[in-house]
């Protein structure tokens, strides 16, 4: 099975429930594998300190132009959908920050002037920890596209070396997605068979868990459960909201300061608290009843 754990917003726990999920299962079943989506701001291997083996440059193909053959037609920037490419005088510029890698320009160059270059917009690594398979992705500072990253991340550990075909991983898959709502996240929730949210108790939480349900229930009709984290801290508006749209709550991880210090030292919950372990399979007991039930 494979769960994709997100949240509508950062800093709810979200790593702390997918790393700690890894850890219990890791020690309780197995096999699992660990994706850290979140390539923005990959934090997962602060805790689970994998031995990194193998690391990739990832990008995506942008266009350059052969100036001895262009013609200055703007046939370029005409079919360019994001205004990745500008024609003014006798100056092509090409924004590689919006190019969407379409190929479009190429195609439509009536001069052939026009050929793709790798753009290098990050890494992806692999490697293990203990019985944890792991992987992650890292975009270079002051790049702008986290989904070339994701998707090239994702065929690393689910398609074989050519990217054609889907290869089969035993075990669970914990997708550990970048928080929010956007395209980063849609990327890391697609082909995920459930979607674990986790939120606070928080009139902000209750906010921002809403909109999270809405692109994985909504766009994605996927099964959807929640992780109340720092239970205690607010009020009652999650549980409203969760029993109404009939969202099963499957666990709650109460405000406390054992926990809180853990992390800070970067200490996994299930080694500072043991107790925790049971309670994480548990929970992955229940998103496979979820999976099964369906949305
Ligand atoms: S379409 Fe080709 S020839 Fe025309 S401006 Fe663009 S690069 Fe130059
Ligand atoms: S590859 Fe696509 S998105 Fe990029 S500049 Fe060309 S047409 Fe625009």
């Amino acid at each position: 099975m494979k769960v994709a754990i997100a949240s509508g917003k950062g800093g709810t726990g979200k790593t702390t429930v997918a790393v700690n999920l890894a850890l219990s299962l890791a020690a309780h079943s197995g096999e699992v594998t660990y994706l850290d989506c979140d390539v923005e701001e990959p934090n997962a291997a602060l805790f689970l300190k994998p031995v990194l083996a193998e690391q990739r440059e990832v990008g995506q193909m942008i266009p350059e132009v052969d100036l001895e053959r262009c013609t200055y037609c703007g046939r370029c920037a005409e079919v360019c959908q994001y205004h990745a490419i500008a024609v003014l005088g006798k100056r092509v510029m090409i924004f590689p920050e919006l190019c969407h890698g379409c190929g479009s320009c190429t195609l439509n160059c009536p001069e052939g002037a026009i050929h793709e270059v790798l753009d290098v917009i990050g890494t992806i690594e692999r490697g293990s920890a203990g019985k944890i398979s792991f992987y992650q992705g890292t975009m270079n500072v002051g790049e702008a596209m986290a989904v070339p990253i994701i998707r090239q991340l994702k065929q690393w550990a689910f398609q074989d070396r050519h990217g054609q075909k889907p290869v089969r991983v035993e075990g669970s898959i914990i997708l550990d997605a970048p928080p929010g709502t956007a395209c980063p996240v849609v990327e890391t929730l697609r082909g995920a068979d459930v979607v674990l949210m986790v939120t606070e108790p928080t009139p902000f939480g209750l906010h921002d868990l809403r909109l999270a349900v809405e692109v994985a229930h909504n766009e994605l009709r996927l099964p959807v459960g929640v992780v109340i984290n720092r239970e205690g801290v607010g009020d009652q508006g999650v549980d409203t909201y969760c029993e109404a749209e009939g969202i099963p709550i499957l666990m709650r991880i109460p405000l406390e300061r054992r926990i809180a210090e853990a992390y800070s030292e970067g200490i996994p919950l299930v080694e500072a608290l043991p107790s925790y372990s049971e309670r994480f399979v548990e929970l992955w007991t229940r998103l496979e009843r979820l999976y099964k039930d369906g949305y």
